[in-house]
């Protein structure tokens, strides 16, 4: 989950007072306080909403970037999570979608004014008017931010609530929330299918998600990285070549020869090497986060007709394809179980990238 425009609405919160409800939750009040033990207020059910007991919820590199104000407008207190599996506790007398005891999963998305273009088309994470955040966005219905799934339950319209399949591994399907579907999505628009040669470049949360769903999707899978342990994992993962970036005589044989390469890296890298193992029309897409702007040589990308693109997350309806589609093919994240108690440790060892390849809680913990 990426930073977004902020919903106008925050301004025309609304001043009724509303019924609450205290929750259990792990966030923390200020920047460099530990997580910790915390209340929190969770809004009354309104006629379209869903209540869910949270179950497990995946650790994103978005939550440490949020807690440590990397994106600049962390709003304390805070409360991360948006990778959300839990089973539906009550439902508001207007749901139709969901029932008491059904799975159900929340992810980077839960409000957008459903109103716009891109809402209509099923492309909320576009909304004119910006979306509401799981987590460290403002709260229409209660004012100050949402607070994320480190905690016992959450409260939202049915309309930003997926169904999740009984048959998947309910842990190792949270990353799906967003690992999943920002893998996904992009995979999709750009095609990667049979007779498609997809790289992927980096094998972390992201990545790893990304080589399973494109070999599901029928593509020819090439991971680049720049770390000799991790070539024998991306086979292992389904990756059909793996290839050590490192070694240009490896590289050479790559030249005009991918359709797509989803450049999943967080770090500052050169992109132009991976432009120039696109075949003409080409595509490197971003869907990592490097703090800093990358450089475009451009001949990389006139010769050819490359283009150089980036993605961030998806819809809601894209959200529900993906997870039929995972468990049409039974894919979920490699992930490491922890206890809440556990966190601050969780999220010292994800800054340095010692995770294989997501750390996901057991709210249980809780
Ligand atoms: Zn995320
Ligand atoms: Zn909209």
């Amino acid at each position: 989950m990426k930073p977004g425009i902020y919903n106008d609405n925050f301004k025309k919160i609304n001043k009724n007072i509303m019924e609450t409800k205290n929750t259990k939750a792990f966030g923390t009040e200020a920047l460099n306080v530990p997580l910790h033990a915390m209340n929190i207020k969770r809004r009354a059910l309104q006629p379209h909403d869903v209540e869910m007991k949270i179950l497990f919820c995946g650790i994103c590199h978005s939550d440490l970037h949020q807690i440590k104000n990397e994106f600049g407008h962390t709003m304390f207190p805070i409360v991360p999570g948006h990778e959300i599996v839990g089973r539906v506790t009550k439902i508001g007398d207007h749901v139709k979608s969901f029932k008491v005891g059904d799975l159900s999963g929340v992810g980077c998305i839960v409000d957008s004014c459903g109103k716009c273009e891109y809402c209509e088309d099923n492309l909320e994470q576009f909304c004119d008017e910006g979306v509401t955040f799981s987590f460290n966005s403002p709260d229409k219905y209660l004012g100050g931010a949402t607070y994320g799934g480190f905690s016992e339950t959450y409260v939202c319209n049915e309309k930003y609530v997926v169904h999740i399949q009984e048959t998947l591994d309910l842990a190792s399907a949270a990353p799906l929330l967003c690992a999943g579907i920002t893998v996904y999505s992009p995979l999709k628009h750009w095609q990667a299918g049979p007779g498609k040669m997809v790289g992927i470049l980096g094998i972390g949360g992201l990545g790893h998600v990304a080589i399973k769903i494109a070999k599901a999707m029928g593509a020819h899978v090439v991971v680049f990285t720049t770390s000799p342990s991790k070539v024998e994992d991306a086979k292992r993962l389904g990756a059909d070549e793996a290839v050590l970036s490192t070694d240009a005589e490896q590289m050479k044989q790559y030249v005009r020869k991918m359709h797509l390469i989803l450049d999943t890296v967080s770090a500052k890298h050169d992109v132009n090497t991976y432009l120039n193992l696109l075949k003409p029309d080409g595509s490197v897409v971003l869907v990592g986060l490097p703090p800093e702007p990358l450089e475009i040589g451009a001949f990389n990308v006139v010769s050819g007709r490359h283009s150089f693109s980036g993605s961030n997350i998806g819809g809601i309806a894209e959200t529900q394809e993906m997870l039929d589609f995972c468990a049409k093919h039974n894919i979920t994240a490699d992930i490491e179980l922890i206890n809440v108690q556990q966190i601050n440790e969780a999220f010292v060892r994800l800054q340095k990238g010692d995770v294989k390849y997501r750390f996901v809680i057991d709210m249980a913990s809780l």
